[in-house]
């Protein structure tokens, strides 16, 4: 009984690839992108580069082709698979330190501050308003008469009784208050009730904006002691990282798979956002695709691109498509992974109904292989790379995986709570969809 059992079971393992073994290696590259030493991907510390090296020698491990030797072997260096850019960043690469009355406020935990915030240092006033104060008449106008540098602390936690019209007004207003030219509102508290989420910036804005979520007696804060150091670069060199395994027919026509490594990076010497999910998951998932094709030959020509500076406003998806290093035209399909990491309610498929024939074969495998518990369709969203392939008139779907964690843009991204629930059949269906694309 245990002989027929073992036999049976070498046989299903023997027609069914099996991804068993790649689990691990995914798992490997999730932490080791999200560990600390890579300082969250972003533009402190280099921390795109360090990421940008560590998936340019697993390409290389892989037996990549560069993009310009994209027919040969050759491929001397890492850098080989780089396409260089520019883009310009603000990054709080230093200092970091809040106090309200004497109380330290715990960064990444207790409030983020833009990442657009230029460097201050001082002891400052602060005055206190709540969204009814803004939405008397007009004594918005009359709060922003300020004699002296003060901070605005905004208590944005109480909504109630606001019409959705009322409500638009006193946001619009809030952001009038981070940009407004006044230069006696040295800086702006939101205190909100909201999860907080954190972007990297582009620009460096006129005073710092800092967002609490704590719970605080706000008639107690008069004084803010701040301190913020911050480094804007004009241009600040990043990369995409690109590799190629050719095709064994149609070796002239594309199928790209994208997944930006890039993350938010540090706020400070000790705020980490080590993007798991986002996007550590769908660079693991990239380079197991990348794994298997090292092995089974594909029909058409596998690029696979390691985008940069997505978070920033997806600039490596731009310079892929404005200096593009092959024939767009040429490209069949693409796939961009985003956010791969859970899957426990399925994956949602943007421009599903734009490229509804490829939908239905996506959605027929699932079906026929049991393997996703939903496939669900979207329609256009310029939310993620593709965007800008799609735009050039590039066939293109963005995949994420629905359900598991909330964490999101936030210092709770980790690996260590990433579940990849689906990551195997996550896996498996793409191999079957490229396969039968
Ligand atoms: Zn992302």
């Amino acid at each position: 009984m245990k002989k027929l059992l073992l036999f049976v079971l070498t046989l299903a393992t023997a027609v069914i690839p099996s991804f068993s073994q790649d689990l691990p290696y995914a798992r490997e590259i999730i932490n080791t992108l999200s560990s600390p030493e890579f300082k969250g991907r972003g533009y402190v510390d280099n921390g795109d580069r360090i990421a940008a090296d560590y998936i340019a020698v697993e390409f290389q491990k892989l037996g990549l082709n560069s993009i310009a030797n994209s027919k040969t072997q050759a491929v001397k260096k890492g850098s080989d698979y780089f396409q260089q850019f520019n883009v310009s960043v603000n990054a709080l690469p230093g200092e970091l330190m809040i106090k309200l009355n004497n109380n330290l406020l715990i960064p990444g935990t207790d409030y983020l501050i833009e990442a657009g915030t230029p460097g201050i240092s001082g002891n400052f006033p602060v005055k206190t308003i709540t969204r009814k104060d803004i939405s008397v008449g007009d004594n918005a106008l009359r709060l922003l008469d300020i004699k002296t540098k003060t901070f605005i602390l905004v208590d944005n936690r109480d909504k109630s009784g606001e019409t959705k019209e009322h409500s638009s007004r006193t946001d619009e207003f809030i952001e009038l208050l981070k940009h407004c030219p006044n230069k006696n509102i040295k800086g702006i508290l939101v205190l909100t009730n909201d999860k907080l989420s954190w972007e990297p910036s582009s620009i460096e804005n006129p005073r710092p904006v800092v967002t609490i979520n704590k719970d605080l007696d706000v008639n107690s804060v008069t004084r803010i002691e701040i301190i913020v150091e911050s480094t804007f670069f004009k241009k600040y060199p990043t990369q995409n990282i690109c590799g190629v395994i050719p095709g064994a027919t149609n070796s002239d026509l594309y199928i790209l798979v994208t997944a930006h490594y890039d993350h938010l990076g540090m706020m400070g010497k000790a705020t980490l956002f080590p993007g798991a999910n986002d996007n550590a998951s769908g660079v693991a998932l990239m380079l197991n695709l990348a794994k298997y094709y090292s092995v089974n030959k594909p029909k058409y020509t596998m690029v696979f691109v390691a985008l940069g500076a997505e978070e920033l406003g997806l600039f490596g998806a731009i310079e892929f498509v404005d200096n593009p290093p092959l024939d767009l035209r040429k490209i069949n399909f693409l796939i961009n992974l985003d956010l791969a990491g859970t899957g426990d309610e399925g994956i949602k498929v943007v421009n599903g109904s734009i490229f509804k024939d490829k939908f239905d074969l996506l959605s027929k495998i699932n079906t026929e292989n049991k393997l996703l518990p939903k496939v669900e369709i979207r329609g256009e969203a310029c939310i993620s790379d593709h965007c800008m392939f799609y735009r050039k008139g590039v066939p293109s779907f963005y995949i994420y995986t629905l359900g598991g964690i909330n964490a999101y843009h936030d210092v709770y991204d980790r690996p260590e709570t990433l579940p990849l629930t689906e990551f195997e059949d996550y896996c498996r269906l793409l191999i079957k969809f490229i396969d039968e694309i």
